[in-house]
């Protein structure tokens, strides 16, 4: 007889004890959006991998329908010059247009500013492409251009690249950008990430909001290393008084417009997770499926956190060489239970 037979079953219970609730099924995680609604009917397919919508005659949707995430760019033209609001996801078929081409194809000779919503990978994919990257002024950021080259890391775009951006210029908080005959307003809304940018075109009631609010591609994500729940609520209150009930909203994945009530119900769901009203789950995602995230639900709305403490004490350095160790240990005893079970009990016979 060998250990293991007794030590097997232990393992394996402690180790359904210790799932996570649930996984997130494909079902959960895209809520009531579906594969068609992903891009608006009036917007053609212009090759075999994006779907563009004018949205009036100088705004164009930029979807990507076949993307995992759905994502969407916009392309925001003036009289003079022109903003391209993100850069792909970065999983379009190697021989196919760039960002940067489709957006040529739209903006004839006029020059094309590219803005980014924020530095995650699905959002950044052909930045390097641009001539001219405006980024929003802020001391980390300005600190780290060296030469008129900004450098996205891995760990800010959750990709295994370094990408360099060729800097233009910088943006501050509230300042306007003259397009010619169209104005945009620049707001840096920390929460997902704290570099995240949101677009407003108060002309024309447009808001472009990237990844700070959007519907829906299995909810919103707050458990980045860059995520900030505190932020993300004084800044989804600052975004609502911002606009009004009738101002178009336009997100960077799943369905690309959304009225202001979907911007309420985010404020009011991250207020119980400031204030601890929030009732939590703790469920995988399938964008990080090895994390029992926290997950806050209110209605069609899903806010997913860091386990256990907020997302500034999760990455902090000292949260990791917590985890750092808690793992090592485990790890050893692990190894010493299974070299332990595997070594054959002897049973003295002598007496007998
Ligand atoms: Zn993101």
């Amino acid at each position: 007889m060998r250990r293991w037979t007794v030590v097997a079953p232990v393992l394996v219970s402690l180790g359904l004890a210790g799932c996570f609730e649930r996984i997130v099924e494909p079902a959960d995680v895209f809520g009531d959006v579906h594969r068609g609604e992903t891009y608006s009917p009036a917007s053609t397919m212009i090759d075999d991998w994006y779907a563009v919508e004018a949205i009036d005659a100088q705004t164009y949707a930029i979807n990507e329908p076949k993307s995992s995430q759905y994502n969407t760019s916009y392309l925001l033209v003036g009289e003079t010059r022109a903003v391209m609001f993100d850069a792909g996801s970065g999983e379009r078929p190697a021989g196919s247009r760039s960002m940067r081409e489709v957006a040529a194809r739209y903006t004839g000779n006029k020059p094309i500013t590219l803005i980014l919503s924020h530095f995650h990978y699905d959002h950044i994919a052909d930045a390097a492409a641009f001539d001219d990257v405006t980024l929003i002024d802020r001391p980390d950021i300005g600190a780290e251009i060296t030469d008129g080259i900004y450098t996205i890391g891995p760990l800010e775009s959750h990709a295994m690249d370094w990408r360099p951006l060729k800097v233009a210029g910088l943006i501050a908080d509230g300042d306007v950008l003259d397009l010619g005959g169209r104005t945009l307003q620049v707001f840096n809304l920390p929460g997902h990430t704290t570099e995240s940018v949101v677009l407003f075109d108060r002309h024309r009631n447009q808001v472009f909001t990237g990844d700070f609010v959007y519907r829906h591609l299995g909810g919103i994500i707050a458990f980045a290393s860059g995520s900030d729940l505190t932020a993300y609520k004084e800044n989804s209150t600052r975004l609502l008084h911002l606009t009004h009930a009738d101002t178009l909203f336009f997100g960077a994945h799943g369905i690309p417009r959304f009225d202001r009530d979907w911007l309420a119900l985010l404020d009011r769901a991250l207020d119980t997770m400031v204030t601890g009203h929030a009732t939590y789950r703790y469920v995988a995602h399938y964008l990080a499926p090895g994390m029992p995230w926290r997950v806050q639900q209110d209605g069609d709305l899903y806010i997913y956190t860091t386990p256990l403490v907020d997302p500034h004490l999760f990455w902090s350095k000292w949260a990791l060489l917590l985890v750092a160790t808690v793992s090592l240990l485990v790890f050893y005893s692990l190894f010493r239970i299974v070299r332990w079970s595997l070594t054959p009990i002897r049973v003295d016979r002598s007496g007998v």
